[in-house]
């Protein structure tokens, strides 16, 4: 079982390389991790970087943890 983010709005999914905890810590904290990210050169985690690319494509959409 894989898991991800699910857009409720446009049914978009995303599978990402994590767990379901770390998934709903990044959509809580997103703008958070983002301050972070602008001013950190080592850059993110895959699966950090893609779930918040995913995160702002969905920003004004109900995005769920999925597992599938
Ligand atoms: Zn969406």
């Amino acid at each position: 079982m894989r898991i991800g983010y699910r857009c409720e709005d446009c049914g978009a999914v995303r599978l990402l390389g994590t767990t379901r905890t770390e998934l709903v810590w990044l959509r809580n904290r997103k703008h958070v991790v983002q301050e972070v990210a602008r001013h950190s050169s080592g850059g993110l985690d895959l699966w950090m970087s893609d779930g918040l690319e995913f995160l702002d494509e969905h920003s004004d959409h109900s995005v769920l943890v999925e597992a599938m």
